[in-house]
């Protein structure tokens, strides 16, 4: 009998390719399948965080994303006889090579991904959908179906679920999706717009809700986001449809034209009861949907994606634990519900009829926002929250403070911030990096060597000397997905050891 596949990864959405190429990096033993004949090519998700080209720049295709899309930074709050201006982002952003919300529609970024997959051997196999799932002892039998209708059973020892909303994976591990569908229907465009200011993200807001426009470029320079008027019939999205209703918040000042694709949809706002159960694991929108507010949707996928990867091949290959994977949940499931909090909020904030939240959004606003525009400590928070650089793994089992935390600096669970500039870079290869600061002199090569003994081809050392996050001696371990495992102050390595022989033990021989 052959031996099970080690990961057999379901869809090729941003989600499944961002897996697949951390798999690949790590060189682990899988497969991905997409039911699909072919990639979306419509723009869907626009919005890429800075965390996610952080993430991405790995794999070496952040510099990609950046030069086909538009790092537009600028917000325009167009209210009833003024026009409040509004940096998206400015503040809060220092530690990130990447201070912007990268526009760049969806269907690019998957191109971009999938050209690297393909760069790098991996075969996404197409036209293949999963259609059963059997658990068969320590493995799980993976009924897959191609398009002409052929069959192929696959052993495999882990499934992970990227297959979208309504995730077949979820549905035969027996997972919940609860939540719930909001009233409203939108109505979604990219097309082109005379009449606006280029390079920014134009907001209407009034009574009965709001209306955007965001840059878009390809396959359209705009994207317009409506809701469709209260009462109004349910019919087919045309583009003067789309016209009458940018006429009655803009007061004809707008012409919309060359539409290149238009949609009409209802939200959700659900969340899976977990982001794990057994061999089964859950990604992306298969474990959580919500409004587009914010643009976190393809981004929260991508950052599950790539919290697993590196943990399912490490465990596969027997270099971590089992016990690894258990931190996927703890680490990703609070994520995916401050995601659906967020969303659900602001979502209500722009959209609802009752009459205290109409009035803080058409009166209050207005009149909030520049004081807002002042006040940089709470600006800087949401900026750090929206481009989901402030998630941090503090309270996972999976990161440990040791018993003399650094004063200052990041802590254990905290993201590797790329300051001083260039940090990131350096420790991006694929492991674990072991950083150390404070005089090089004071990092004598042995008892690294000792510490490092049977891993090594993991662990990369690196003597950062000032040019370190911590102003004292300190020493911390990022783990491949760019947050710190173990930090402590000192030159004392006892601590470090213990955690690297728990979750990183030794080779022998
Ligand atoms: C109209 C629209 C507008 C959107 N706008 C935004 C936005 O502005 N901002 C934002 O952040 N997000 C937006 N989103 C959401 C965003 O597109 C998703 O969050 C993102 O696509 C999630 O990626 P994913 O890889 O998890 O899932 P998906 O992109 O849904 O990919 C799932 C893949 O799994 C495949 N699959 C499904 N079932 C099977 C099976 N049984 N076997 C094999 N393959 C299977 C599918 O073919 C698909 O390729 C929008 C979505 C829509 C529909």
């Amino acid at each position: 009998m052959t031996a099970p596949l080690d990961v057999l990864v379901v869809g090729a959405g941003p989600t499944g390719l961002a897996l697949a190429a951390q798999l690949r990096t790590y060189r682990a033993d899988f497969r991905i399948v997409d039911r699909s004949l072919d990639r979306v090519h419509e723009s869907r998700a626009l919005g890429v965080q800075p965390r996610t080209l952080e993430a991405l720049a790995g794999f070496g295709v952040t510099d990609e994303l950046v030069a086909r899309g538009n790092p537009a930074m600028r917000l325009r709050m167009h209210l009833p006889g003024r026009v409040v201006r509004m940096p998206l982002f400015d503040i809060g952003l220092a530690d990130t090579a990447y201070p912007f919300l990268l526009f760049l529609s969806q269907a690019e970024t998957e191109s971009v991904l999938a050209e690297h997959l393909a760069g790098q051997d991996v075969a996404l196999e197409r036209g293949t959908e999963l259609v059963h799932l059997e658990r068969t002892g320590s493995s799980v039998s993976c009924r897959l179906r191609r398009g002409d209708g052929t069959e192929e059973t696959v052993e495999a020892r882990y499934v992970v679920g990227c297959d979208g909303a309504h995730s077949t994976v979820r549905a035969q591990a027996g997972i919940g999706f609860e939540g719930h569908a909001y009233p409203q229907t939108f109505l979604l465009a990219d097309l082109d717009v005379d009449g606006l200011e280029a390079g920014a993200v134009h907001t209407y807001m009034t009574g009965s809700g709001m209306l955007f426009f965001f840059p878009l470029g390809s396959p359209a320079p705009w994207r317009v986001l409506a809701m469709r008027p209260p009462g109004a019939p349910q019919a087919e999205v045309t583009l003067g449809l789309l016209q009458e209703i940018a006429d009655a918040y803009t007061g004809d000042r707008l012409v919309l034209r060359d539409p290149v694709w238009m949609t009409d949809f209802r939200l959700h706002n659900r969340g899976a009861a977990h982001h794990r159960s057994g061999p089964f694991f859950l990604a992306g929108d298969a474990a959580h949907i919500h409004s587009p507010a914010g643009a976190q949707g393809m981004n929260t996928g991508i950052q599950d994606a790539l919290n697993l990867g590196w943990k399912l091949a490490l465990v596969c290959d027997g270099r971590a634990p089992e016990e690894l994977l258990e931190t996927y949940e703890a680490e990703r499931a609070p994520v995916g519900r401050s995601v659906l909090r967020f969303t659900d909020r602001a979502f209500t904030l722009a959209t609802s009829g009752n009459p205290v939240i109409r009035f803080a959004r058409t009166r209050l606003a207005p009149r909030l926002a520049p004081l807002a525009l002042r006040a940089s400590g709470p600006r800087g928070l949401v900026f750090r929250t929206v481009s989901e650089l402030g998630i941090h793994y503090r309270r996972s089992p999976a990161t440990t403070g040791g018993s003399r935390p650094p004063r200052r600096g990041p802590r254990a669970g905290d993201r590797l911030p790329d300051l001083p500039r260039g940090l990131q870079a350096r420790t991006a290869g694929p492991g674990w990096h072991l950083l150390l600061s404070g005089p090089p002199a004071l990092w004598s090569d042995e008892p690294l060597a000792s510490v490092v003994r049977g891993r090594d081809d993991l662990v990369g050392v690196h003597r950062l000397g000032g040019k370190s996050p911590w102003p004292s001696v300190a020493h911390g371990l990022v783990r491949p997905d760019g947050y710190f495992g173990y930090v402590s102050r000192g030159a004392h390595l006892e601590g470090l050891r213990e955690y690297l022989d728990h979750w990183l033990p030794a080779q022998q021989g």
